[in-house]
């Protein structure tokens, strides 16, 4: 079984975070750690306020004797050293890490609003250069701005009037994207096994597929096939590149 990178018990493959760097997390771990961050800037907060009202009423709001100087530094450092953890969590998350807007702003400031594709100077988003689900991890080196025009250019929807060429580089998919495309077209649901980059274990995903999407990428055939759906075990949206399933099958209901 694997270990919990951060209080190192085992976990629970099925019910436990798996991170893109081939570690894996407890959900209760991450949510200990964010409790703490949470109490830390509430103590803080509280300290400010009671300083600031020290300032207005004199003996009164702050108790000395309870509030030695070195306290509020202490707090900041507990407050980075548990920030620093949690961010080295979040880039490794197989999602849009929480502190996500963060990061956005931290880019905007490093480089300016410029698209890093068409480079003009205008409202941008960030998004991965590598996508989580081909193993981009959420760290600043992967991140990168884009504006809404750009963005809409990068996902291409391969499949709007039923017909669709496979790429010669794409052959060996044929088979696999023809039982696909009967289930989108039958509103079935397919069963496949699914092996993220870097996962050690394939797991079982049912997921009811809707469309084919080609994700731009720097291989050989330019394009990587995937296949957006519903996934049942995660409950949500969720993209499946072609090449990293096995075993397909259709469910007939
Ligand atoms: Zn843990
Ligand atoms: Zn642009």
């Amino acid at each position: 079984m694997p270990y919990c990178t951060v209080c190192k018990i085992e976990t629970d493959y099925e019910y436990d975070i798996a991170l893109s760097n081939g570690d894996f997390l407890h959900y209760s771990c991450i949510i200990l750690l964010q409790m703490r961050k949470h109490e830390i800037e509430t103590a803080l907060q509280k300290q400010k306020s009671q300083l600031i009202l020290s300032l207005f009423v004199p003996n009164e709001g702050v108790d000395q004797e309870n509030l030695p100087a070195a306290e509020g530094e202490d707090l900041r450092a507990k407050l980075v050293k548990v920030n620093s953890i949690l961010t080295g969590l979040y880039d490794y998350l197989p999602c849009w890490p929480p502190d996500w807007d963060e990061r956005q702003r931290r880019v905007i400031k490093e480089n300016g609003s410029i698209c890093s594709y068409c480079g003009e100077e205008q409202d941008v988003y960030l998004v991965h250069d590598i996508p989580v689900f081909e193993g981009g991890t959420n760290a600043l080196d992967n991140l990168t701005l884009t504006c809404a025009e750009c963005y809409r250019g990068t996902y291409r929807e391969a499949d709007i009037f039923g017909t669709v060429t496979l790429k010669p580089a794409q052959s060996e998919f044929a088979e696999q994207f023809a039982d696909i495309q009967s289930a989108i077209d039958n509103a079935q649901r397919i069963q496949f096994e699914y092996k993220k980059p870097r996962a050690k274990r394939w797991r079982t995903r049912v997921v009811a597929p809707e469309r084919f999407l080609n994700i731009p990428n720097s291989r050989a055939s330019g394009e990587t096939l995937c296949v957006e759906g519903f996934c049942e075990l995660r409950q949500d949206t969720r993209v499946f590149a072609l090449e990293r399933m096995q075993a397909l099958e259709i469910i007939e209901d």
